[in-house]
């Protein structure tokens, strides 16, 4: 699946990115803001995220070029084309990619009173250079076979011997993992985290393989008896056209963590303009347009997420699982975190 996806990726690269990367070898054009294109580079990849662009340019008349890749690569390929980077908006998966394009000058600051007034102080940048759109929980799913909700209670609580060889989570290279790991130690400082981590490897069914997909998968079949995992995932197989998918998520309970303390952890999905975007104004059009009530409906729907915008309405599956109490971090901390996270998982020999 995987090699199939990256496939994709590089043949969008080779079609889109050629056709934009072009005008960076020779010298760069005068471009005017009246251009109506916008170049987005993004590590999001959810089939609604075409749809919703196919309707900013339908009612702005703003051609959007998409490049899709991983946020690391963006950055690297940011700062490689420098000034003559085609790129005006970047859109990453979590707060990391985003922190390390702001840290590396790469992105600018933006005033606006329509993001300001649409996504909460929370989920943006303080400075403006990035703005939340979506944020999804990273909780526990459990085999409601094998679990009673009541004997769940934190993200601690699952390094207890009663959870020996029941517990499934992914790797430890996932940025979701990361900024998990990251929480902690801001919340409960470094040794705290160290010994979760320990506890989780301890307690873990087997050793980390597949994504957040697979766990969910595999935690149906019985493999073991809760896992870690992002929101969106369970709805995505929860309401997915596929029966056996579909069929596979009903024995599966969803339970927010840490509701009496902290909070559970979330991820955002965000969004920044490049320092040197050549369309600039269509760049501050484009992310307005993500944070209206409406659209982000539509985009947080549809992918399962929450919209970041407190107005718009959440998915009906979303909204049975109930409101729930979220960690108050902020996204800088995290990400500055991160370098910290990725030892203790190398400690603790999280694979
Ligand atoms: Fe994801």
């Amino acid at each position: 699946m995987e090699l199939i996806q990256r496939f994709i990726y590089l043949f969008i690269f080779t079609l889109v990115g050629s056709n934009m990367l072009g005008g960076c070898s020779s010298a760069p054009e005068q471009v005017t803001e009246k251009e109506a294109v916008l170049n987005v580079y993004t590590h999001r990849h959810y089939p609604v995220d075409k749809e919703i662009f196919a309707e900013f340019t339908k009612k702005t008349n703003i051609q959007v070029n998409v490049l899709f890749a991983d946020a690391s690569q963006i950055v690297k390929r940011l700062e490689v084309s420098g000034e003559e980077s085609p790129a005006d908006v970047v859109l990453t998966v979590d707060a990391h990619g985003m922190y390390e394009a702001k840290k590396k000058q790469l992105l600018q600051s933006i005033e606006s009173e329509t993001l300001n007034k649409n996504i909460p102080e929370t989920f943006r940048d303080k400075e403006g250079y990035w703005y939340g759109l979506t944020y999804r929980g990273r909780i526990i799913v459990y085999n409601e076979e094998r679990v009673q909700r009541q004997q769940l209670s934190t993200y601690q609580a699952l390094t207890t011997p009663e959870w020996e060889d029941k517990v499934l989570i992914r790797s430890s290279k996932n940025v979701y993992n990361q900024a998990l790991m990251a929480s902690f130690v801001a919340l409960y400082g470094r040794e705290k985290a160290a010994e979760w981590a320990r506890g989780i490897v301890d307690n873990m069914a087997r050793t980390p393989k597949g994504n957040d997909r697979e766990q969910i998968k595999s935690l149906a079949q019985g493999i073991a008896d809760v896992a870690i995992v992002n929101t969106y995932y369970i709805g995505l197989l929860a309401e997915s056209k596929d029966s056996l998918e579909r069929a596979s998520v009903k024995n599966l309970g969803v339970f927010f963590p840490n509701q009496d303390e902290e909070g559970a952890h979330i991820n955002m999905s965000m969004a920044g303009v490049t320092k040197y975007a050549p369309h600039k104004e269509n760049a501050i059009k484009f992310i307005e347009f993500l944070s209206t009530k409406s659209i982000q409906e539509k985009f947080a729907q549809a992918n399962f997420e929450y919209p970041v915008n407190p107005e718009s309405e959440w998915h009906p599956l979303l909204k049975s699982w109930g409101k729930f109490k979220t960690q108050k971090l902020s996204i800088d901390d995290l990400a500055e975190l991160n370098e910290v996270a990725l030892q203790i998982f190398q400690e603790v020999n999280w694979k």
